[in-house]
């Protein structure tokens, strides 16, 4: 069965393209039935923080791609890295190598000079240790094949070949014991049994490498798919005004996990022009043979109207769920939380309806209900304030006492009262229905004009009207 893994380095937050990685390795293990596990490469204790840990675990979870079994952290495994490293020497297939910091600059003054990357050039590869020179700690280094070639036979990227003369004997153990990244994610992803390595391909060169350790150790290796990277709109590198930012941003902004997960998955892979995938058709849909090579662009405009599309086909419910999700991450989240009693609840509900027929974010929606929760006298843009002329307000005034006198209060009421009090007046329905709008949410949009009076119910329509009138 499919072992697939994530394994983020836990030095930032969850960034964009680490969640389509992460959504790629879980829509593949759930396609074929196989887990996706979780590593945390937290080798390099000076930069990787809890914090970042923690918004890597949110951030999954937020995007519902829930992992398989415990997660493994790597640098608990030194000790083991290092067993495998000891083992490779024992078979004479890694050395110890005394190369000094002096030594190593001339080979990369030597590289420079010659206008070519930088190798280490073999010194100790076949040298007695017994020459070692006092004081310098050795690392420990593969003794890599020298001739033929390696080949990475990649699902995206198809056959990678490598000569072997271009890779130098990489470092497995450094001199105070510790082992590489190149060492620990083979030995982590052979212990871990996975079989499929789903990653971005600026780890492409990587793989080579890596190849050649689990060759040296004897195991197999296991299927590679190296995904594109994804690019700004102007296919440049991906850029934080262009999107280069972390899920729990995108959160912040507003999007629906499953919206931000359609919007990803279309990022390097698709199935003809089909645009929306419930999680179920995306899983179905899914395969790696149909991810493309060329750079993905993010595209801001595009994830909005995904948005968008997700947000006016959400349950209602579901999308007071999302608003109290966000709060927490965002300005005022806490005051707009405060605000939301069971009756402001209920109105929110009821508003849902017109409220998300022109939201694009879950901000908008937040937005958009401002006007339940608004206090008298209500706050008035300045637009608004403009429809309320002397004649505006004289209208208001008649429409008060009509809407005062109707037995039931609702949408439908509403409307008939405004309608009559048009005609009566002989002005169009927009003469009285803006001023209208403007008095009761102080706006000059809003969700439908009706529907915001059958929200508001009929104290606080009135009241709000009263205001204006004078
Ligand atoms: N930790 C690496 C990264 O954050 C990924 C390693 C891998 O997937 O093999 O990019």
């Amino acid at each position: 069965t499919v072992v697939a893994r994530f394994a983020p380095s836990p030095t930032g937050f969850l960034h964009i393209g680490g969640a389509r990685t992460a959504l790629f390795n879980w829509l593949y293990a759930k396609k074929t039935g196989g887990k996706m596990l979780l590593r945390i490469e937290d080798t390099d204790r000076q930069r990787s923080t809890n914090e970042a840990i923690a918004a890597i675990l949110d951030g999954l979870e937020w995007l519902g791609l829930a992992w398989d079994d415990q997660t493994i952290y790597q640098f608990a495994r030194a000790d083991r890295h290092a067993a495998v490293a000891r083992d490779l020497l024992a078979a004479g297939k890694a050395y110890y190598c005394y190369a000094t910091p002096a030594e190593l600059d001339a080979m990369r003054e030597l590289a420079m000079k010659e206008g070519r990357p930088p190798r280490y050039d073999g010194r100790w590869r076949d040298r007695d240790p017994a020459e070692a020179p006092e004081g310098v700690k050795p690392v420990v280094r593969l003794k890599a094949r020298q001739d033929g070639e390696t080949v990475v036979n990649d699902l995206v990227q198809g056959r990678v070949v490598i000569p072997n003369k271009d890779l130098d004997d990489l470092i497995l153990l450094r001199s105070d014991g510790t082992p590489t990244y190149m060492h620990a994610v083979v030995v982590d992803d052979h212990d871990m049994a996975v079989t499929h390595i789903i990653r971005g391909v600026d780890h492409l060169t990587n793989a080579a490498r890596q190849t050649q350790i689990y060759e040296a150790c004897g195991w197999a290796v296991p299927a590679m798919a190296h995904i594109p990277l994804i690019h700004g709109p102007d296919g440049a590198k991906l850029s934080k005004r262009h999107g280069a930012l972390g899920v729990d941003a995108y959160r912040a902004m507003g999007y629906l996990p499953e919206a931000l997960r359609n919007y990803l998955v279309r990022l390097g892979w698709s199935q003809g022009d089909r645009e929306f995938f419930s999680t179920e058709e995306m899983i179905e849909a899914f395969d790696l043979s149909s991810v493309g090579r060329s750079p993905a662009r993010f595209d801001f405009a595009k994830l909005e109207a995904v948005n968008g599309h997700y947000i006016r086909h959400a349950d209602d419910a579901r999308l007071i769920a999302a608003i109290d999700t966000i709060l927490p991450h965002i300005e005022n989240g806490d005051a707009i939380a405060a605000t939301l009693t069971p009756k402001v609840r209920e109105q929110l509900l009821k508003a849902m309806p017109g409220l998300k027929e022109r939201a694009k974010t879950v901000l908008d929606l937040i937005d958009g209900a401002r006007f339940i929760t608004a206090m008298r006298p209500l706050p008035m843009e300045e637009k608004a304030a403009a429809l309320l002329t002397p004649d505006a307000r004289s209208h208001l005034g008649a429409l008060h006492t009509r809407l005062a006198a109707m037995p039931e209060w609702s949408a439908a009421s509403a409307d008939a009262a405004v309608r009559a009090e048009a005609e009566a007046q002989g002005v169009k329905l927009g003469a009285i229905a803006q001023p209208l709008r403007a008095a009761v949410t102080g706006r000059t949009t809003s969700p439908g004009i009706f529907d915001v009076l059958d929200v508001l119910g009929r104290d606080e329509s009135l009241a709000r009207i009263a205001d204006q009138i004078g």
